[in-house]
């Protein structure tokens, strides 16, 4: 015997059939009983929801000869008909392959002639928002004053581009997208009848990549079905539709709480191992992170976040080892990493570097939560430092009212982790510079960060100047020596930039003749070759022993009432 596509052979035929859509079914069956029945419905909602489906079951019900006025009997001559190829009473039109105005004139011209077997002639237009400018005004005209044999059922899955003078002549009815446990209950009632055997979490599978579509779901499932025969199991469904298992996650947010890279590797060598892409891979990981978003709040249940209620126990106890701000901060590095994916040549070096990144991201703390720790500490007795907590609370309470907020706020300067800080130096440097404190950048100039031990708390970082004498004479370094607000500003800013306590020093470094000449070698701008040349600058040199630290032209309209103090006087 042929095989039949589930997705066929277990379309609804009646309401009481339909999945998740109840609240239209039973809209139709009361005006039907009522008499009260729109001549024109308007059906909309994603796709593979039951729209087309709905509209063959509402024109086989109205048409049907049977006792039973809200379900089709199945055996009539009107049910024969319409379940048949070619049914003589409905018409059923793709809008997406039929745009024209003369497509549409063609219809209504049919519009004009009595049904042949049963009470209406029900025209179906799926995808109806395709349709041209001239073919809705074709329309509009029949719809205002169609004769009372015809039934209109248009379907879209883009509502909002079908005008609004066709909106206000039909009956709208929203399709909801299916949840998990809806798809996964019709599935299992599929594999009962069908005497096929599985498991909840393998009906789970289909239900989450269908993404609340039903007919994906049957689609998918018949995927499987064809190569596992009688047995679906979860592993045996997930290596068929090529979807990463959740464990790699969980593992990979395990790496990223303790900062283990290895582990990182190894869940990315698993992940190529059981064959899986690195687009799907990383996709999975946004919807997973955005689960474990969703599951600290205690208003989500699991069937609004279309997963089962074991996995969202799972996701409930994972999220609690990192804070809003934290899974905010990877899904950023994640979007990122996403569009790079397509632009490199080498995609695991880029995912597994991008993974070792977010394992060194410093773990953002609650101010809340560190403030209500000093609050608890038992030698907090000091009354003037309690004050000040309870200050500090009261304003961020009057600033955010939920707990979580306050480090959802701070991630907003760009953060880098402990292990990238050195290499980002530069970059750092670059965005200080428009702060407009020319002392304090200037000092910053040629400067390099060491960062000796990855683990410690607070973090050892260490300014370094580099001179090519040892007589401490290097400009920079005198003005982080004598100036302890400098210090003080750049521990805030690389507090900022890594999200932890950091612990400077300040140290110079005497270059090696071979870097002295490499410094020397190194090109200056046209224009400050041209300032070195000039003889003010030699005698400046030799009077004050100076050197170019940085230069900077002035504008044309330059003003001394203008000038920043920081210039002159
Ligand atoms: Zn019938």
């Amino acid at each position: 015997m042929a095989y039949i596509a589930m997705a066929r052979k277990w379309r609804p035929n009646s309401f009481q059939d339909m999945v998740g859509q109840e609240h239209i079914a039973k809209t139709l069956q009361n005006a039907i009983e009522g008499g009260r029945l729109h001549h024109a419905f308007l059906f909309t909602g994603t796709r593979g929801v039951g729209k087309t489906t709905s509209a063959r079951i509402l024109a086989r019900t109205l048409n049907c000869m049977g006792s039973n006025p809200l379900s089709p009997c199945g055996v009539c001559a009107s049910c024969k008909d319409i379940s048949g190829g070619n049914p003589m009473d409905v018409l059923e039109i793709d809008a997406a392959s039929n745009t024209g105005v003369d497509n549409i004139r063609e219809l209504l011209e049919r519009v004009q002639y009595a049904p042949m077997i049963g009470k209406y002639k029900v025209f179906i237009i799926d995808e109806v928002h395709m349709l041209s400018n001239g073919a809705f005004n074709a329309l509009l005209k029949t719809l205002e004053e169609p004769p009372s044999h015809v039934i209109f059922i248009f379907a879209t899955t883009e509502v909002n581009k079908v005008p609004q003078t066709i909106l206000s002549r039909v009956q709208r009815f929203d399709f909801k997208r299916l949840t998990t446990n809806q798809i996964i209950d019709r599935l299992k009632y599929i594999c009962d009848q069908e005497k096929i055997t599985t498991d909840v979490e393998a009906l789970g599978i289909f239900a989450e990549k269908a993404d609340g579509s039903m007919r994906d779901a049957l689609t998918y499932f018949d995927q499987a079905y064809a190569f596992t025969g009688n047995d679906l199991t979860a592993n045996s469904v997930r290596s068929i539709l090529g979807i990463p298992p959740n464990e790699l996650y969980f593992m990979l947010i395990h790496a990223f709480a303790v900062h283990d890279i290895k582990e990182c590797f190894e869940m990315v060598d698993k992940a190529c191992s059981i064959g899986v892409e690195f687009s799907p891979l990383l996709d999975g990981f946004g919807k997973f992170l955005r689960n474990l978003l969703y599951s600290r709040l205690d208003s989500v249940t699991a069937e609004e976040l279309n997963i089962t209620p074991e996995l969202f126990g799972q996701l409930k106890k994972t999220a609690s080892e990192l804070s809003n701000g934290d899974l905010l901060r990877l899904s950023k590095i994640l979007t990122e990493l996403q569009s790079k994916l397509h632009h490199t040549s080498n995609p695991r070096l880029l995912v597994e570097t991008t993974f070792a990144r977010m394992a060194w991201l410093d773990h953002m703390t609650d101010l809340r939560r560190a403030l209500a720790a000093i609050n608890d500490y038992p030698d907090a007795s000091n009354e003037a430092l309690k004050k000040k907590v309870t200050e500090v609370t009261t304003s961020l309470d009057s600033v955010q009212n939920t707990p979580s907020t306050a480090s959802w706020e701070s991630s907003s300067t760009p953060q880098y982790s402990r292990y990238e800080i050195s290499s980002a130096w530069n970059t750092i440097c670059r965005q200080l510079s428009d702060d407009h404190d020319l002392l304090f950048t200037a000092a910053l100039s040629g400067t390099s960060l060491l960062t000796p031990d990855l683990k410690a708390t607070p973090f050892p970082v260490t300014i370094q100047f580099k001179t090519e004498d040892k007589n401490e004479n290097n400009w920079s370094y005198k003005q982080f020596l004598t100036n302890t607000e400098f210090q003080e500003r750049l521990v805030r800013i690389l507090e900022d930039y890594l999200q932890t306590t950091v612990e400077l020093k300040v140290a110079q470094r005497l270059l090696s003749e071979s870097e002295i000449q490499i410094e020397a070698k190194k090109k200056r701008t046209p224009y400050e070759k041209d300032l070195e040349d000039e003889k003010i600058f030699t005698i400046l040199n030799q009077l004050f022993d100076t050197e170019l630290v940085f230069s900077r032209k002035i504008p044309k309209n330059f003003s001394k009432t203008e000038c920043d103090s920081n210039y002159c006087d």
